[in-house]
């Protein structure tokens, strides 16, 4: 199933080029007391809510998937992981590229570990990834994400599959520089996640996918998530051995070889295999 969030918080599911409005369904959702809880309501309770969605479906109203406005799919993450450096072949775009990726940040994801993108970061692919500074190279970076379903610490990878609720298209826009990533990857807007959830059960193997991004239309990365160097199932173990992923976490498994500098009037679009074409634009 393919689930949104359009029109201002709304939820739909996207079938044939229309998104059915179930937002409904919403009601069925417990009702928080603060302290709020660290993770994203809607995702936690997912697998209960699946067969109300599935019936609210058969009477919901239909809107062109042109007249919406599409939204983050995962509203409230408690954590935003990414990977960096996690395809050969961009580590050695980076090595070889010495003038515009720092030398510290140039190593295996084994050495480096993960990272954390800022929350405030997040947007849909409705809105638009604003340059916070023109004088500066703000590159494009293609990503699988997967949306963390339960709870999960000190999982092994033979598991780490079953604590995903499903997966989604992402773009880590990145400044390239000598700050630490969690600095220069986090500006609002600097994180994309659309154009929908699809539910885990429509990927069972998340490393047999083509990946696509064009910029303006000239195709800048194209990649298999079989280079990936850390699989999806690898970089839920060894997260979990440092934070407790909750439902709702994303996980962004690390960009391929093609990354590139954008400026503003740009218009990005990143294509996955069983997912969607996440469609953004530059300001
Ligand atoms: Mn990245």
């Amino acid at each position: 199933m393919k689930i949104c969030i359009f029109n201002g918080g709304r939820l739909g599911v996207v079938e044939n080029g229309y998104v059915l409005d179930v937002t409904g369904v919403m009601h069925k959702l417990p009702v928080a007391k603060y302290p709020y809880p660290k993770f994203d309501a809607f995702i936690s309770s997912l697998p209960e809510l699946l067969p109300a969605i599935t019936e609210a479906c058969g009477k919901a109203s239909r809107l062109s998937l042109s007249d919406v406005r599409l939204e983050c799919p995962v509203q409230n993450p408690g954590k935003v992981i990414a990977a960096p450096v996690n395809y050969q072949a961009h580590l050695e775009e980076a090595i070889a590229d010495t003038a515009t990726f720092a030398r510290a940040h140039v190593r295996v994801i084994q050495e480096t570990g993960l990272f954390l993108k800022a929350n405030s970061s997040l947007v849909g692919p409705s809105d638009k990834v604003c340059i916070v500074d023109p004088e500066r190279r703000t590159d494009h970076e293609l990503e699988l994400v997967a949306v963390i379903g339960k709870r999960a610490k000190n999982v092994s990878k033979a598991e780490a599959l079953d604590y995903v609720a499903g997966y989604s298209v992402g773009l880590d826009m990145t400044i390239r520089g000598p700050e630490e990533r969690s600095l220069r990857k986090s500006p609002d807007t600097y994180t994309v996640l659309g154009p929908w959830l699809v539910t885990a059960d429509e990927i069972p193997d998340p490393q047999v996918l083509d990946m696509m991004l064009s910029v303006n239309g000239d195709v800048r990365q194209e990649v298999n998530t079989k280079d990936m160097i850390m699989k999806v199932a690898e970089l839920i173990e060894f997260s979990s051995r440092f934070y407790t992923l909750e439902p709702g976490d994303l996980l962004y498994t690390g960009t391929p070889e093609g990354v590139g500098p954008v400026t503003p009037g740009d218009v990005i679009e990143c294509n996955v295999e069983c997912i969607g074409t996440l469609r953004v634009e530059i300001e």
